[in-house]
């Protein structure tokens, strides 16, 4: 089976090699010259790397990357070829590609990822899916070749929405458990302390277990490296963004979720997007920069 590999950035280079070494034909693009994986045949351009494709990915900055190369590439795809788009977007750009894609007659999938540049490296990622039974069936075997588990969430831009509803959630629960680890110092707490009861009490949650905002109680965690590796703060903040404009769009008020990203709209303009978003925890304890 051919897979036509467009954007093939931090993400898209090791999802790319895990496809050949799991024995699938990869033609790979990506106009960056720096982009990619020695383990991945690079085509000349979008159009030549998706003509003899059965099924195109893509992993893309954002929903207007998608849309202009969907359209770029539809005139040169064979009949009926499955395009699986994995970018983090928004869920109205996600149903747009996803029209663009039926009304050609060719299948569609959204399928965002959880697990960052580590699960995509090591093909443990978690896939959230929307799309046709028959177009998630064809997907699945691509998709458990780059990942652990593809998680079924609806139609055309249910995984998108997915996605976006769970990064909310760990947005504004960093900022929380932040804010906790700030007041406990202010009263007398150490961090461990209150580490070892929120952690098996009612606090419990991945922002505090796993990936603990101050270095000491889970040695694994990005605070124990100055903030480095793990989910980029700039990467929070785009997926608050999305949440944010799904929600104005619905007409919910997700006035946490807001706050969260004006939180990390804040933290970005001063420390950039480059490190952990758990180095939030630096505006409110400075001693932790
Ligand atoms: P990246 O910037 O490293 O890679 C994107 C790549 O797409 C770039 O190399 C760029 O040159 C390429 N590109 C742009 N237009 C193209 C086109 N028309 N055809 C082919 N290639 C094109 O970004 P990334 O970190 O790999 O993230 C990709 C997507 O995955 C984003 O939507 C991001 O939100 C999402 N995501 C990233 C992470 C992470 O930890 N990095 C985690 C989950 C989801």
């Amino acid at each position: 089976m051919i897979v036509a590999f467009l954007g093939l950035g931090n993400m898209g280079g090791p999802m790319a090699a895990n496809l050949v070494a799991k024995g699938f034909q990869v033609h790979g693009y990506d106009p960056a010259p720096g982009a990619g994986h020695d383990r991945v045949r690079r085509m000349s351009s979008a159009a030549e790397a998706v003509r003899e494709a059965d099924a195109v990915v893509t992993m893309l900055p954002s929903g207007t990357h998608v849309l202009d190369c969907y359209r770029e590439i539809l005139p040169a795809l064979r009949p009926g070829t499955l395009l699986v788009d994995s970018s983090t977007i928004d869920v109205e750009d996600a149903r747009a590609a996803a029209g663009l894609v039926e009304a050609e007659g060719h299948l569609a999938v959204d399928a965002p990822v959880s697990g960052g540049v580590v699960g995509a490296t090591e093909g443990t990622l978690t896939f959230m899916a929307g799309g046709s039974a028959r177009a998630l069936d064809l997907a699945e075997p691509i998709l458990l070749a780059m990942g652990a588990r593809v998680v079924r969430c609806g139609g055309a831009g249910a995984g998108q929405a997915a996605k976006i509803c769970n990064n909310m959630v760990l947005g504004v629960s960093m900022i929380a458990v932040s804010e906790a680890f700030a007041l406990g110092r202010a009263l007398g707490l150490t961090d461990q302390a209150l580490f070892d009861v929120a952690a098996t009490s009612s606090a419990q949650c991945w922002a505090l277990t796993v990936n603990c905002p101050v270095p000491g109680p889970v040695p694994t965690s990005p605070a124990n490296r100055g903030y480095t590796g793990g989910f980029a703060s700039g990467l929070m903040l785009k997926d608050l963004g999305l949440a944010e404009a799904a929600a104005r769009a619905a007409g919910v008020d997700t006035a946490f979720g807001r706050a969260a990203r004006e939180a990390y709209a804040r933290f970005v303009e001063v420390d950039g997007p480059g490190r952990d978003f758990s180095a939030i925890i630096t505006t409110l304890r400075k001693d932790d920069a």
